[in-house]
């Protein structure tokens, strides 16, 4: 079958999200395929900044109980709101931190190695920030993390499979802390599956939803992890470095903090100014500090965006543009050495595609001089992310377009297959 420009043209005809494409600022002239690193900018999240700005004019100190949404609750406001996106209630949410920061607080409260369980389980894949944060929560329990982390290994360098990360799972480990979607070969890992053989065997696990936060539907009341954190500005569109989040299960409240801070405490309680913390038995816990209010403020205008279209229809959408760029590589880019990573199946594929290719370096600096955003991983991979709020169909058949005619012309070549600084 041939996919055609008016083939991909129909989709986008039928498409029930192609309207907040309007919302967004695209630049004339570039297709934007990078938004699981940073999501584009909404009209409504740029708002949000504003009258953010406006309350703080006006307002000033009073801004924390007065104005359209007060400070001091903002971060549980929020928290609430995005318990819909990952199936949860609505106090086992709350957005703060960054992912990095927020893994910190939750290994920091969950990981007692004091009981004999001294382990974490992580995989020798996840993002290499999360690895930090579980050596250096090791290290200042007095442990070595060359005897207490344990990375899995993965067959091919790309993918994991479930089994070996539960074989792993035994009566010394603490923590299991695992990806939900991999950031380079986009797998969905089976989180159900994974946190039923946790709990069988005495295990707390907890999942870095960087990837699938805004993009995948998450049914946390069902799969009953024991935690979860993300960062917003990939799928959810607020910006660079806009707070995080993060998700603890209520059978967790009234465990305390352990990296606290006057924002752990009780609301009504803060200010009493006493030194003994009474500190909140929901998410809002796990708070430290003054919340970053004008990075929070990008978010509240991207979630009215998310509860008006809904993550069901979102997912299907992503899935049909990942699938529709899948049979265009297949069918345009025969024979030129592209393998596709990611898996295959809509139940094991996250936001984006990724491509292997030895030259994947110069062909993203190639894509790029050409309008085409897509972003490089090392080693040898492009991911290509085409967003449901902003992508449209066409797009996606336009950049495997360009792509084809940069491999087959040899334009690639006239780049260096080195990264850049970032990439
Ligand atoms: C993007 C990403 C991060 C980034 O962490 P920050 O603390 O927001 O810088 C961490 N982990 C994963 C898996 C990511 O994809």
């Amino acid at each position: 079958m041939q996919y055609t420009l008016d083939f991909a043209k129909d989709l986008d005809k039928q498409d029930l999200l192609s309207t907040y494409r309007n919302e967004f600022y695209i630049k004339e002239g570039i297709i934007y395929l990078d938004g699981n690193s940073l999501g584009l900018l909404s009209k409504r999240a740029e708002d949000s900044v504003k009258n953010m700005l406006e309350s703080w004019k006006e307002h000033a100190i009073e801004g924390w109980m007065n104005g359209e949404n007060p400070w001091f609750f903002l971060s549980e406001n929020l928290g609430s709101k995005m318990a819909g996106l990952v199936g949860a209630k609505e106090n086992e949410v709350i957005v703060t931190g960054s992912t990095t920061i927020n893994l910190h607080q939750l290994i920091a409260s969950f990981y007692n190695p004091s009981t004999g369980r001294t382990k974490i389980i992580a995989d020798e894949l996840t993002f290499p920030s999360d690895i930090y944060a579980m050596k250096s929560q090791i290290k200042l329990k007095g442990l070595s993390p060359e005897e207490h982390l344990v990375q899995v290994k993965s067959n091919d360098g790309y993918l994991l499979n479930e089994d070996d990360l539960i074989a792993a799972m035994d009566e010394n480990t603490s923590l299991v802390i695992l990806s939900s979607v991999l950031y380079r070969s986009g797998q969905l890992l089976d989180m159900k599956k994974l946190v039923e053989a946790a709990h069988e065997r005495g295990i707390l696990i907890g999942f870095d939803l960087a990837h699938s936060i805004g993009v995948i539907p998450h049914d946390f009341a069902n799969i009953q992890p024991d935690f979860a954190f993300w960062c917003n500005y990939k799928y959810v569109n607020s910006g660079p470095g806009s707070v995080g989040g993060l998700y603890v299960n209520e059978k967790h409240f009234g465990v305390e903090p352990g990296i606290s801070g006057w924002f752990s405490s009780k609301k009504d309680k803060q200010f009493d100014m006493e030194h003994e913390l009474n500190y909140e038995h929901h998410a809002g816990a796990f708070q430290v500090g003054t919340p970053h209010i004008l990075s929070i403020a990008p978010i509240i205008g991207s979630l009215q965006i998310f509860e008006e279209a809904g993550i069901d229809k979102i997912r299907r959408k992503s899935l049909q543009l990942t699938n529709f760029l899948m049979m265009l590589i297949d069918s345009e880019l025969t024979n030129l050495d592209f393998t596709i990573i990611n898996p295959r199946v809509d139940e094991k594929r996250g936001g984006h595609v990724c491509l292997h290719h030895s030259e994947a370096a110069s062909i993203c600096k190639a894509l790029k001089a050409h309008g085409i955003i897509p972003d490089y991983r090392e080693p040898s991979l492009i991911r290509l992310a085409p967003v449901s709020f902003y992508t449209s169909y066409e797009e996606v058949w336009r950049a495997v377009q360009v792509l084809k005619e940069i491999m087959v012309q040899g334009d690639y070549k006239k780049f260096k297959n080195t990264r850049n600084v970032i990439a």
